[in-house]
């Protein structure tokens, strides 16, 4: 096939945003036989610099959208900073969004996923969705708590934005009001956590399903500082994600990629998040798993057949690149053996995710260390070591 035919057989696949992600998306682009078209704010953004073409323009803004829709095949998403009104409008006029905007409201919107998944008898925690604290059920539900919730933005919270942990009464009724002026207040039962778990699974436009393994995650204040696979829990908490991660799929029925972020209590495990969409969770399958998760979410928002999810390590480290007191150096942390390295092409900011490194060896412990002396050497606050 001459190069033009080529081009012309892959699929086309707009990406809402233009981070890391579709960063990362843009990477793999040809290799899933796809053309990739970013809608981003501004040119600097950091999958420009992968991607095949740049649209400027906002992501809830329904004329940049319906260009984007026109000069792609598939709408697909970055973030779920998204209207969904605006995405509704979109499918009516037989645009090909992926995920759905139905689906979609399960990751923008924390209390309509706690309805529906509470709904059908799965796992959340125990919540109350109010708007101020004069609210009737509110005093009541909170004197039953053992301590005081965790107060959170249903909409456009990530990283810990939008989630806080008052103290006493009294910060808890304040930011109920403070936030209930702006919207809905998601108020949940804070739980004694046993540890933070995730798991991507996939589903194609036929509904064929391929779930990744169970990884752990460790956050600091709100953002995911590292994740281990294998998970390190018993064969019955892999048996239990499992049965919940497919039951989730069912449910939502996305296409494309989707992550489940998981509570582990001695209770077992409950559902916390969802993301429908490549997750910061599963970057360690770009080196340790036969199909990444960026490569899997290309393969099915343009509707072709999910590639294969064989684990190639038996054990990966993945740790994020947070910007610390000062620059680091990548070729530096290049230098670990085993460690591949990854650069999101942003200016280095304190507290801001530059890239991540992921570790794949024979030994935990061993794999560990590795990871962690790359991040450092590229300037990490290492604050989860
Ligand atoms: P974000 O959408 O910003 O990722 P999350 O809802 O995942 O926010 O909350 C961020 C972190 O706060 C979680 O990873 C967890 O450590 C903690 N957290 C959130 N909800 C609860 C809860 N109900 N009980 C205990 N800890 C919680």
């Amino acid at each position: 096939m001459s190069r033009t035919a080529e081009a012309n057989a892959r699929a086309r696949v707009g990406v809402v945003g233009a981070g890391q992600l579709a960063r990362m998306m843009g990477e793999v682009a040809h290799d899933a036989h796809v053309e990739l078209t970013v809608l981003a704010e501004h040119e600097l953004e950091s999958a420009c610099d992968t991607c095949d073409h740049v649209l400027l323009g906002g992501a809830r803004d329904e004329v940049a959208l319906r260009q984007l829709a026109q000069l792609v095949d598939f709408v697909t998403f970055d973030h779920e900073l998204v209207d969904l009104d605006v995405l509704t409008n979109l499918e009516n006029s037989g645009l090909n969004v992926r995920p759905s905007s139905h689906a979609l409201r399960f990751a923008v919107d924390k209390a309509h996923q706690r309805r529906e998944l509470h709904a059908r008898g799965l796992p959340v925690p125990r919540f109350l969705v109010v708007r101020t604290s004069d609210d009737a059920e509110l005093a009541g539900w909170l004197d039953a708590l053992r301590a005081e919730p965790v107060v959170k933005t249903p909409r456009g919270g990530y990283d810990g934005r939008g989630v806080f942990f008052p103290k006493s009464r009294a910060e808890t009724v304040r930011l109920v009001d403070e936030l209930g002026a702006l919207g809905d207040v998601l108020v949940e039962e804070r739980l004694e956590l046993v540890g933070e778990f995730a798991q991507q699974v996939a589903r194609g436009v036929d509904g064929s399903i391929a779930l990744y393994p169970l990884v752990a995650s460790v956050q600091s204040e709100g953002m995911c500082v590292e994740v281990r696979f294998p998970a390190g829990v018993s064969d019955a908490v892999l048996a239990e994600a499992e049965d919940l991660t497919r039951a989730l799929a069912a449910l939502v029925q996305p296409v494309g990629m989707m992550a489940v972020e998981y509570f582990l209590t001695d209770e077992g495990l409950v559902i916390n998040e969802l993301a429908l969409r490549p997750h910061n969770t599963g970057h360690w399958t770009i080196e340790g798993v036969a199909t990444s998760q960026f490569t899997q979410h290309l393969l099915a928002v343009s509707g072709q057949a999910l590639g294969p999810v064989t684990t190639l390590t038996t054990n990966a480290v993945m740790v994020n690149v947070v910007g610390g007191e000062q620059a680091g150096s990548r070729d530096d942390a290049s230098t670990v053996a085993g460690v591949f390295v990854h650069d999101y092409g942003k200016s280095f900011r304190k507290g801001r995710k530059l890239g991540h490194v992921t570790a794949l060896g024979d030994h935990l412990t061993d794999t560990h260390v590795r990871a962690w002396k790359s991040a450092r050497l590229y300037g990490t606050a290492a604050k989860g070591a």
